[in-house]
């Protein structure tokens, strides 16, 4: 009988997250969710919601831009679950404000978490993969904006960027090792990561071809498929699934 395969989602306590999680322990993975310690109350519901679903879960806490706290995580997940197979780098924040406003404090949180915690994130599970054998699943949260700018958001739209040059870099690293690295570019999520500027939001949906915000369960669509042996000759790409919005 093969191991159970076993999949690490950072930023799971709501949104995209949350949403990739549920969908890939419904595919039959054993789920660890990981989130700021701030998050627990809501993490401790997807661990909950995970098994429901029939599979393990694990909880770990860390800032993904803290590399011993991201190493830590994978620890967790390995000890407590058996192995890896697919990690998602989803953790993510936005912040809208244009250059002018732009503080070098607030250009670092972003990258610290974008860019940086997807680094931080592909190498201690690239580590593990190594260590086990047999190949693996890295997965990134880009976002449309790493295919066209938005002039709202310059700092989150540079990281996302720098998130599509590491899938490619990353792919050709680890596809030697059987492992593969594509990450996700979606449009205009419905998640809280608006909550602050829904009038914003509401603009941006009304420009949208098919008509409607996009739900999280849309981009968790796309990261099963990239979780399944269906994508196994798909490596390096960071794929727009925005309802038309904009095209690579
Ligand atoms: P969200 O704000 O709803 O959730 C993000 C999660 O990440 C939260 O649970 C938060 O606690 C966690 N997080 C934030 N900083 C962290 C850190 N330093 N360490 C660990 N966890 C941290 O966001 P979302 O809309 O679900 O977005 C998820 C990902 O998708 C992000 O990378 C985001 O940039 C990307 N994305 C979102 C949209 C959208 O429209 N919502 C569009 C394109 C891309």
């Amino acid at each position: 009988m093969t191991s159970p395969r076993v999949a690490l989602v950072t930023g799971a306590a709501q949104g995209i997250g949350r949403a990739i999680a549920l969908r890939l322990a419904s595919d039959g993975f054993d789920v660890a969710v990981s989130d700021l310690p701030h998050a627990e109350e809501a993490l401790t519901r997807v661990r909950k919601e995970v098994e429901a679903r029939g599979r393990r879960a694990a909880v770990a806490f860390a800032d993904v831009s803290d590399a011993a706290q991201v190493a830590r995580v994978v620890e967790t997940a390995v000890a407590e679950l058996g192995r890896l197979d697919v990690t998602v780098a989803n953790a993510g924040v936005a912040k809208l404000e244009s250059i002018l406003d732009t503080t070098p404090e607030s250009w670092d949180l972003t990258f610290a978490v974008n860019t940086r915690g997807v680094f931080l994130t592909w190498q201690a599970a690239a580590r593990q993969y190594l260590a086990q054998g047999g190949g693996g699943k890295l997965i990134g949260a880009a976002s449309q904006a790493a295919h066209r700018a938005a002039a709202a958001l310059p700092a989150y739209s540079a990281s996302k960027w720098a998130v599509r040059g590491l899938t490619q870099a990353a792919a050709q690293e680890f596809a030697p090792h059987g492992i593969t690295v594509n990450s996700y570019a979606p449009g205009i999520v419905n998640t809280p990561l608006w909550r602050e500027v829904p009038e914003v939001f509401q603009a941006l949906v009304d420009t949208i071809p098919l008509g409607r915000a996009q739900e999280p369960e849309d981009v968790a669509d796309l990261v099963s498929f990239f979780a399944s042996p269906a994508a196994g000759y798909l490596t390096g790409q960071t794929v727009i699934a925005d309802g038309g919005m904009i095209f690579s």
